[in-house]
């Protein structure tokens, strides 16, 4: 039976980008057909980068990253996928802490809108990488080349020291 072609989208605050959503993000190339990183716009506590700069950052780490693309969205991520008739949801799991949670919100997602979630294993270097410590090793200065991109690590870098 031919494959039917599959649109995921891949909703977070990506506040900023990690490898970790890179490598998933990587992994999902190869079962859907387009990736859309979805940039959720409501509030977040310790926003560092609005979310138009996210997008940008964003942007222009995949422009050689064929079917995927960025944009950012407001309000409900089911709601957001109806929009873009989106087959599935995407997210990544980087330990049994996020199934917990991950669990509920695609069970409510399936239950409210019909959508299911896709879940991605990260790789284990990954695996307790969260743009939460990546902003808060910046503030104190720690070293991240390994943890996110480069053209990311210079903006925060920047950033830190401006605020
Ligand atoms: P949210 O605020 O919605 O959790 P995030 O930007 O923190 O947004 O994460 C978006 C998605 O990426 C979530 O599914 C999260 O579990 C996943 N994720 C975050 N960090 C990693 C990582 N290091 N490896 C794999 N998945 C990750």
């Amino acid at each position: 039976m031919p494959k039917k072609p599959v649109r995921a989208i891949f909703p977070g605050s990506f506040d900023p980008i990690t490898n970790g959503h890179l490598d998933v993000i990587h992994r999902a190339m190869k079962l859907f057909n387009e990736v859309i990183i979805a940039v959720g716009k409501s509030p977040i506590k310790n926003q560092l980068f609005t979310p138009e700069e996210r997008v940008a950052m964003i942007a222009e780490i995949i422009a050689d990253m064929p079917g995927v693309a960025v944009e950012s969205f407001d309000g409900l991520t089911v709601e957001y996928a109806a929009r873009k008739k989106a087959d599935v949801i995407l997210r990544g799991l980087r330990s049994l802490t996020d199934v917990h949670y991950e669990f509920q919100l695609a069970m409510t997602n399936r239950a409210v809108a019909g959508i299911e979630t896709v879940f991605v294993m990260t790789s284990e270097q990954y695996g307790f990488t969260s743009s939460t410590l990546i902003r808060e090793i910046a503030s104190l200065g720690g070293d991240l080349s390994n943890l996110i991109p480069n053209s990311v690590n210079e903006r925060l870098q920047k950033r830190v020291k401006r605020k």
